[in-house]
């Protein structure tokens, strides 16, 4: 790294830090992107399971219900450069895509680590240089405008002037990544205002919680969150059980809501219901057919007609009955009680998952102190943010990586005619 002077330098190299970095170069400007791994993107390798659900072609409007606090914050960001764009830019790198259920977006070769190295070579291709292992200490302003940065790199303190600053550092989560929240740092000291972070997308932990059924997951369920009592929202689909309680999809897309009434000090409960087709009044006349039906079998043998073979024994102790007992036991006031257990399974949430485990992080620097239309820092002339840095979260599905390419791809763009 010979130039001391650069026209846009980006701090952080993953999805967003990329996309503004190449989207810069790709319009003349000279870029200098820094990333303190030793490899960039590393969280975008591990993404969607290794697999990388890079984005959802949901239209516009359905893709913005999918997004907090405010996803109207994001129109001018996707209008510029949105799911469609994404593939394309993708196909031209060499990396085809597959659109699974529920819109996600994939690559082909089910490698997310495809998609960086994609990116990588592309930034690369636009003339960024990319320094890795250098890590951004601080910022250096001059009044309330951006004009470089001190970074660390081979031991050393090194400090670059650049007419341009792109804060791309992501959240907090999976700090092994190398997202450990440094960014939110750079803008609380330049004077921008930080909501509070907070992991989402993340388990919840529970009692009772089933350890000798984790791993299971529960296909096709209804799950009702109740805070204080009240019922306040409700998700059908996935959820897996765990040591310490449950996860899966439908209880991500919970757990947002759930951290904050946590937080709050509420009373938080979640209720599971493994029939959701069925009404009580006719889930009990079926259970009694079984029931006699199966008069001469064990309580075991009946369970196991409705639920997956782990869950037998939780039921079994649930309803205070022997597995191997006659099945019979289960009509007259047992029967009622396996019933509300199909139907409304209750768990009080005792806490969730922290850092290490959460998808996502909610908070970040405030949107009222960003131009949606630019990227731009309110606060500081020449400064722009992108990603998850930024006080936007989305749901699984591919979300989130969309929202890091989008305002990535704006930044860049912005950035590169401030110039
Ligand atoms: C396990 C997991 C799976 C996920 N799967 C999906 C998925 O399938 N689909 C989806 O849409 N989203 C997914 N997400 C979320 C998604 O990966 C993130 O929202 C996205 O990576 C955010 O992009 P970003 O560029 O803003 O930040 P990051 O990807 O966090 O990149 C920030 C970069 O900045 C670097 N950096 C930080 N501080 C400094 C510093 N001081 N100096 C220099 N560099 C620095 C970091 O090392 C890092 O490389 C997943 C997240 C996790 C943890």
């Amino acid at each position: 790294m010979e130039k001391r002077t650069w026209d846009v330098v980006v701090i952080g190299a993953g999805p967003a830090g990329l996309l503004a970095a190449g989207r810069a170069a790709m319009l003349g400007a000279s870029v200098l992107l820094l990333e303190k791994m030793e490899k960039p993107a590393r969280k975008l390798r591990i993404s969607g399971k290794g697999r990388g659900n890079i984005t959802n072609m949901r239209p516009l409007e359905e893709h913005l219900k999918e997004i907090h606090p405010e996803p109207r914050f994001l129109r001018q960001a996707f209008g510029a450069f949105f799911n469609h764009d994404l593939v394309s830019l993708l196909a031209e790198n060499g990396v085809e895509t597959k659109t699974e259920r529920g819109q996600r977006v994939f690559p082909v070769s089910d490698r997310a680590w495809d998609v960086a190295e994609a990116l990588v070579a592309w930034a690369g291709r636009q003339g960024v240089e990319i320094v890795n292992r250098a890590r951004v200490e601080s910022l250096v302003l001059e009044g309330q405008a951006f004009a470089g940065l001190v970074f660390t790199h081979s031991g050393s303190v090194q400090r670059v002037e650049a007419r341009c600053g792109i804060v791309a550092t992501g959240g907090r989560s999976y700090p092994a990544t190398g997202s450990t929240g440094d960014g939110y740092g750079f803008a609380e000291a330049a004077g921008h205002r930080i909501e509070p972070t907070r992991p989402a997308l993340v388990g919840i932990e529970t009692a009772p919680a089933f350890e000798a059924a984790q791993g299971l997951n529960l296909r096709n369920v209804r799950m009702d969150l109740w805070v204080d009592g009240k019922k306040h929202a409700s998700e059908f689909g996935e959820t897996e059980l765990t040591d310490k309680g449950l996860d899966g999809p439908i209880v991500l897309r919970l757990s947002r809501r759930i951290v904050d009434c946590l937080a709050a000090g509420q009373k938080v409960e979640v209720t599971l219901d493994l029939k959701p087709a069925l009404d009580i009044a006719k889930l009990e006349a079926r259970l009694l057919r079984s029931i006699e039906a199966r008069a001469g079998g064990t309580c075991g043998d009946l369970l196991r007609s409705l639920m997956p073979a782990q869950l037998i024994e939780v039921f079994a102790s649930q309803l205070g009955l022997d597995p191997t007992g006659r099945a019979r036991q289960l009509a007259g006031p047992n029967l009622k009680k396996l019933s509300t257990l199909l139907k409304e399974m209750r768990f009080e949430v005792r806490g969730h998952g922290g850092w290490e485990d959460a998808i996502v992080t909610a908070g970040g620097v405030s949107l009222k102190d960003i131009d949606p239309r630019t990227m731009a820092s309110k606060k500081v002339e020449r400064l722009f943010f992108a990603g998850e840095i930024v006080d936007l979260d989305g749901n699984t599905g591919g979300y989130n990586l969309q929202i890091a390419f989008s305002t990535g791809w704006l930044a860049g763009t912005s950035a590169a005619s401030s110039r």
